[in-house]
């Protein structure tokens, strides 16, 4: 266990007193040049950096008409100071997001403003120094972009474009962050962010059809690069090799083998994850999902399902029509793209699914939104389908389901503490306390409901929480992929044999 106190929970949410600068030692590892200058940003901090800098963000505030609404629109109400996870888990307030927001507020306000030209004192503008840089380096990494806080704004100011746009300005001036752009380095070159090659993937892929078939003694299939397949999935990497993913993966699986579709994944884009979107990086951003569109071209697929990944989400759902569409070339008849959770709830609704409830007897159940899938997205043809449909895919599965506060879940979920690039052990302490106003939530519905297990979509909430977890005194096998639920109850009937 790392160097720092895990916080204590307690029965009711408490604002806390502040610590000034409490954070302010959370620097993660900034990226060399091997790892700034493939993704297209200088190898280090460049000449004349203030005033490129500064221009940069003169740049994003002429193409971006809601980041300058975000910058002029604040009226310092307050709405927003406690409801983010980081200030309530760290008590420094540079991590309330109105605070967050002023790190660079103040500087556009210095050079792009009357008054902060004229009068910078009077309007809190800053100039555009070392002092300044480091500290938009400590804090703009210690926001998820989970956007809680423009859920609770007046003014709908988000965060989390604030937060993008100052790591696009900092990438641009050749301070990056390692963890960030190694991924997207490698998703580039191999085609997915764990590096994985082709052989590897194609290795494991068998290694699973290995074990479903001694688990269930059925042929279920893990399709790799299967030209003319009906439906072509994309999936976050991690569901490759690590647990609970995995358990998602081979859910997965199950449900296409029990729907007999014709299926496949792609070792070109053998990632849904788009870590580009964490550094507001639109040319890294469209190169990624032109992958995924390629990879469906070159396979001929009809359609293009997602799996559990809470960003990939929110990137296929909200950005991938414009980044590489239009996909035209995919079945009409079919959401564009669709989600693995809406692939399966249909299947549900039709009645084509066989589930023994009863296998997931052992579990009390209960559900963590994830914040690009709640906040930024939608799942299904209803409005919140995002909420309704992955929580009907584990009723339709487990028999003990809860659901935790209703502050905490939905619109209001808190982020797992781990989103938007800070999934990295050089920001543990950070995660550990993020995730702080989640764990309160939990431990209710624990010692109030009996609940054993927590089930997520999104990869990042299941890497973080299994991390996070112990630090709380809970096991890490208590989380879940909704997938995982999905494949222990699934009933593959001899005719799918
Ligand atoms: S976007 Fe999320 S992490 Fe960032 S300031 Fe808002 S609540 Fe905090
Ligand atoms: S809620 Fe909105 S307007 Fe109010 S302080 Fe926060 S960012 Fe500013």
């Amino acid at each position: 266990m790392a160097d720092f106190e895990t916080p204590v929970l307690r029965e009711y949410p408490i604002i806390p007193l502040l610590r000034v600068d409490s954070m302010a030692h959370s620097r993660t590892f900034v990226a060399k040049a091997e790892y700034q200058t493939p993704i297209g940003f200088p190898g280090e901090l460049v000449e004349n950096w203030e005033q490129k800098a500064v221009d940069k963000l003169g740049e994003l505030v002429s193409k971006s008409r809601a980041l300058q609404v975000f910058l002029d629109s604040c009226v310092k109400c307050g709405a927003c100071t406690d409801k983010c996870h980081y200030y309530l888990g760290t008590d420094d307030p540079k991590n309330m997001p109105v605070a967050r927001q002023d790190l660079l507020r103040s500087v556009y306000r210095r050079y792009y403003t009357f008054a902060g030209k004229v009068v910078p004192w009077l309007v809190g503008a800053r100039d555009m120094t070392k002092d300044v840089l480091d500290e938009w380096y400590n804090y703009f990494h210690q926001c998820s972009q989970c956007r809680r806080c423009s859920v609770y704004c007046p003014f709908g100011i988000d965060t989390a474009e604030v937060s993008m746009a100052a790591r696009d300005i900092m990438d641009s001036v050749g301070v990056g962050q390692r963890y960030t752009n190694e991924i997207i380095g490698k998703l580039h070159k191999i085609g997915n962010n764990l590096g994985l090659p082709e052989p590897a993937l194609a290795n494991t892929l068998e290694g699973l059809e290995e074990d479903v078939k001694d688990e269930t003694g059925v042929d279920v299939k893990f399709p790799l690069d299967v030209k003319g397949a009906d439906i072509l999935l994309v999936t976050p990497s991690a569901d490759f090799f690590a647990e609970p993913h995995i358990d998602g993966l081979i859910g997965y699986a199950k449900v296409f083998h029990a729907a007999g579709a014709s299926w496949t994944m792609s070792s070109y884009a053998s990632e849904a994850a788009n870590f580009s979107m964490f550094i507001g990086s639109h040319d890294n951003l469209r190169k990624v999902a032109l992958r995924i569109r390629k990879a469906a071209l070159d396979l001929g697929v009809k359609r293009i399902v997602v799996g559990e990944c809470g960003h990939a989400w929110r990137v296929a759902y909200s950005f991938w029509n414009t980044l590489a569409g239009p996909f035209d070339f995919l079945d009409p008849r079919y959401p564009i793209p669709q989600h693995i959770c809406e692939y399966t709830y249909d299947l549900i609704q039709k009645g084509a699914l066989t589930f023994d409830k009863s296998a997931n007897d052992d579990k009390v159940v209960t559900f963590h939104d994830s914040c690009n899938v709640a906040r930024a997205s939608r799942m299904g043809d209803m409005p919140g389908g995002q909420f309704v449909i992955p929580r009907e895919v584990i009723k339709a599965v487990v028999n003990n389901f809860v659901d935790m506060a209703p502050e905490t879940t939905h619109e209001a979920t808190f982020c797992c503490g781990g989103g938007g690039g800070l999934l990295t052990d050089d920001l543990i302490e950070l995660r550990v306390k993020g995730a702080m106003p989640r764990m309160q939530a939990l431990k209710q519905v624990v010692e109030e409901n009996g609940v054993t297990h927590m089930a997520a979509i999104c990869a990042i909430c299941k890497a973080q929480f299994t991390k996070v977890v112990p630090y709380y005194k809970y096991e890490m096998d208590m989380i879940q992929s909704v997938h995982g639920l999905v494949s222990k109850a699934i009933r593959l009937t001899p005719s799918d044999k």
